[in-house]
């Protein structure tokens, strides 16, 4: 079973009067889907000391992550910039996790003296670490597991030739350089990739890292990262959390048997928190026929939303005054000069110009890969919550593309 539901209110809030408030093109968020996401995971994993650390990345907002801090989780970082939004969303330092990929050592220091968990995910990172803090900072240990997973390669990153963590198989290595630099090692991690469907799949990842752990007499939790798929369309096949929950927990108790302690479990789900959150409403600009196809040409573009052209990803976009209309087929289309099909030949209620049309799925990597191409401005952020209807970012302005350059005087 999947979503086949095409909304046009939150809360009783018509997408329509957020469209006129806020104007478009604008992304809003319906903050009880976030929370309740986040009770799914707690609920399926009740048996054991869970800890999930939502993946900031996907939607970096302030007030978001306030949402998911008030749901009771925690936050995975990927750079020292999403530390810093954790701490100004009220995250403790011992809340957060940072996930750095091939970063400078400057940061990790920066992210040392913020008190966060560092995931160390080099052997040169390992012995860098160690030469300055020895075992006085604990750390975690990302390990890469060699499984290929994820909705497409660019996603996925457990493989053997991606570039994430340490190779499972250099687990001699890193044990040697854990003993030679004596770092006290209190985590094992992996992020096998997103959009993950399978509870195998899942399980495969946390037995690499029970296998690992044996040599790690010091763990404290392990971290089985996130990638939970979420549905994008009628039919989509979505993980059944309930399912990986027992699976894993099982697998999981009897490991820390086996170990002889009980740690935590964590895990960095992004997508499955937010992804299903988000609507982005734009207005169609202009109704255009050509002789084979009849585009919708709206006030947004892979500025806003590259999803559906980086990873070829499927959004629901609907009419929102005809929602369950499918009296023609369109191509919608963004207003970038390059090719930015949002969805193509799509059967949609008819669209006038000026028409609202919305798009589904727009919690996860939506805003938060937003960019300025073109020279155009990035869209308003709303949040629906507790049956209000609140702006959480403005909408840039002309002066926002200005402001960093510096004119000289050619
Ligand atoms: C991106 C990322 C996640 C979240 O992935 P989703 O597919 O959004 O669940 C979790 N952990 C790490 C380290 C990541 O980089």
């Amino acid at each position: 079973m999947s979503s086949v539901q095409k909304p046009t209110q939150i809360q009783g809030i018509p997408f329509a009067s957020i469209a006129e408030e806020f104007g478009t093109p604008v992304y809003v968020y319906d903050g009880e889907k976030i929370t309740s996401q986040v009770k799914a995971i707690q609920n399926a994993f009740s048996s054991i000391p869970l800890k999930i650390k939502y993946a900031t990345k996907a939607l970096s907002n302030i007030n978001i992550l306030k949402l998911i801090k008030k749901a009771g989780a925690g936050i995975d970082a990927v750079s020292v910039e999403e530390v810093r939004l954790g701490m100004m969303a009220g995250f403790k330092a011992e809340e957060i996790m940072y996930t750095p990929s091939g970063v400078g050592f400057e940061e990790i220091e920066e992210a040392v003296a913020l008190g966060v968990m560092i995931n160390l995910d080099s052997i040169p990172l390992m012995r860098q670490f160690g030469d300055k803090y020895g075992d006085s900072v604990p750390a975690c240990i990302r390990i890469n597991p060699h499984i290929m997973a994820g909705g497409n390669l660019k996603i996925s990153t457990g493989h053997k030739a991606s570039k994430f963590g340490i190779s499972v198989d250099m687990l001699p290595e890193i044990l040697e350089v854990v003993k030679e630099k004596q770092l006290k090692i209190v985590g094992l991690h992996i992020h096998t990739g997103s959009d993950i469907l399978d509870a195998e799949i899942f399980l495969r990842g946390a037995n690499v890292l029970f296998d690992a752990a044996k040599q790690f007499p010091d763990l404290r939790f392990i971290d089985c990262g996130g990638g939970f798929k979420v549905a994008y369309k009628a039919g989509d096949p979505y993980t059944d959390i309930d399912e990986v929950g027992e699976k894993v927990s099982k697998a999981f108790r009897d490991f820390c048997d086996r170990y002889g302690k009980e740690l935590e479990l964590w895990l960095e789900p992004g997508k499955f928190l937010v992804s299903e959150s988000g609507y982005f409403l734009v207005k169609a600009n202009v109704v255009k026929k050509s002789p084979s196809i009849t585009f919708v040409g709206v006030d947004s573009g892979l500025n806003h939303l590259i999803r559906p052209m980086m990873y070829d990803a499927y959004h629901d976009v609907y009419a929102l005054n005809n929602p369950e209309g499918n009296e023609a087929t369109y191509n919608v289309v963004g207003y970038i000069c390059e090719t930015d099909t949002i969805a193509a030949e799509r059967q949609m209620g008819e669209v006038k110009a000026g028409d609202i049309l919305v798009i589904k799925n727009a919690g996860a990597y939506g805003y938060s890969m937003a960019s300025n191409y073109n020279s155009r401005l990035r869209p308003a952020e709303v949040l629906v919550w507790e049956g209000r209807a609140q702006l959480i970012r403005k909408r840039e302005t002309f002066e926002d593309i200005t402001h960093n350059q510096v004119i000289l005087n050619l």
